[in-house]
């Protein structure tokens, strides 16, 4: 089964011993570590080498969008330059706060960090102060570490090798709090807990401790793949449903060279929102057939109007009024997910171009919500040039998964109204669609 991919965000003060932890945990887990401090650091590295003046937002986030940053073996790298030792030099931290204040130099920054957390398939532990309330704010797990400024100041010098005098360590506190004043009382996502957050106070904890305890949280927040004695055997509610699929899964195996990846999805109890790309009239039926389970479908009201009207609702569609909220679709939609029915979605609401997935309509985000049923992003590729398939110009593929649940939702309501959470969960559906997107261009050459 493909392991879903799990966001961690680990938020927390300076010297909380976020980046030590997050990268364990991200090693034991088989995740991406993203330290996003480092970050805001290398940019303050970079101003002050070219005297960019840090009171100007505008000018830094310019040169934030030109920066290239790699990481390579473990090290950044900023336009080309190993930068980790001079990132973390006094300069550097004495000014960082400073510049990370502006909001147009964290807008751009946070939106670099969204699009790195879904260009890893596996998954991320993301660090930093606005994790779980803003860049991430739908990841399942939300880690906040604390501990008391007199113990992260200790740690912080005994990392860079101070001798522990008083008044060093006096000093170093002074540093850590005057940080953890900017940080918290600017007005731009500043540092906070997210109510959904679990609290680790670490200040008595060995290093070990606290990193068994954010993986133990974190492999708690995975969504859980039921046991198969659990598992209702699957089964199918219309014959008619049933012979179609027959029908039609040999031919689109076959002479239409049909491929489908992902199926971890069977391991997990129905009630599931199947959330596909939308660019031909062929993707009801091909992800009807990819799909090991009977499927409804929401179809817009119109085409039960046509020619193929009498035959589409034979097979488990619900109309759909078009370019409006439509309240009895969505009841239906609604109930059919809580009696433990599976529903097709095209979040784009119509068809679209090969190629350009988006915008989004908000139906996606509002069943997530509402229902508190996973969704699993789907892609399909090739079915507008279905028949150039029959002679190998073509190939039909379909990628499905990873099953991702909106957590918590109650919590986030306490800070994004349901518009924002909606338009969230959208962005992070066409982002998986673009990640669906590279991943089946790299595996075509
Ligand atoms: O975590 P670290 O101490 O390396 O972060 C350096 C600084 O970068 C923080 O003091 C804070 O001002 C800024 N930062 C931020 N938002 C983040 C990560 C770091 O504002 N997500």
């Amino acid at each position: 089964m493909e392991v879903d991919p799990l966001s961690v965000a680990i938020d927390g003060p300076a010297g909380s011993g976020k980046s030590t932890v997050a990268r364990r945990v991200a090693q034991e887990l088989g995740l991406t570590h993203v330290d996003t401090g480092a970050m805001y650091r290398a940019l303050t590295h970079v101003a002050l080498c070219e005297d960019i003046p840090l009171d100007d937002g505008e000018a830094l986030a310019a040169r934030s969008s030109q920066l290239r940053l790699s990481w390579e073996q473990g090290r950044l790298f900023v336009d080309g330059e190993a930068v980790d030792e001079a990132i973390r030099g006094p300069e550097v931290t004495a000014k960082v706060s400073e510049l990370s204040a502006h909001a147009p130099v964290r807008r751009h920054m946070q939106k670099l960090q969204r699009s790195l957390s879904w260009t890893c398939p596996e998954g991320v532990v993301m660090e930093g102060r606005d994790i779980g309330s803003v860049v991430l704010p739908l990841a399942p797990c939300k880690i906040y570490l604390d501990a008391s400024a007199e113990e992260r100041a200790r740690r912080r010098a005994a990392q860079t090798g101070q001798e522990l005098s008083r008044e060093k360590l006096v000093a170093v506190m002074a540093e850590i709090e005057r940080r953890d004043r900017l940080d918290s009382e600017r007005s731009e996502s500043p540092l906070q807990v997210s109510p959904d957050a679990h609290v680790v106070d670490t200040t008595a904890m060995s290093l070990d401790e606290v990193v068994e305890e954010c993986v133990r949280i974190a492999e708690a927040s995975r969504l859980r793949v039921a046991s198969p004695e659990v598992m209702r055997p699957f089964r199918y509610h219309h014959f008619r449903y049933r012979v179609l699929k027959a029908i039609l899964r040999p031919i689109l195996e076959g002479p239409f060279r049909m491929r489908v990846r992902g199926s971890g999805h069977e391991e997990i109890p129905e009630g599931l929102i199947y959330a596909c790309n939308h660019i031909s009239w062929w993707d009801p039926p091909v992800i009807g057939v990819a799909i090991n389970r009977e499927l409804h479908f929401l179809a817009k009201k119109e085409l039960f109007w046509g020619p193929l009207g009498w035959f589409i609702s034979l097979f488990n569609s619900i109309p759909i009024v078009r370019g409006r909220y439509d309240p009895v679709a969505f009841q239906r939609a609604r109930e059919l997910l809580q009696g433990g029915g599976n529903l097709l979605i095209f979040p784009e609401g119509t068809r679209r171009p090969v190629g350009r997935p988006g915008p989004m309509k908000k139906g996606l985000g509002i069943l997530a919500m509402e229902t508190g049923q996973p969704y699993l992003p789907c892609y399909v590729e090739g079915t507008p040039r279905i028949w150039k398939a029959l002679w190998g110009g073509e190939t039909i593929r379909v990628w499905i998964g990873p099953p991702t649940r909106l957590h918590a939702v109650e919590h986030l309501r306490h800070s994004l109204t349901d518009r924002q959470i909606q338009e969230r969960v959208a962005e992070l559906y066409l982002a998986q669609v673009h990640a669906f997107r590279h991943r089946a261009a790299e595996e075509a050459v």
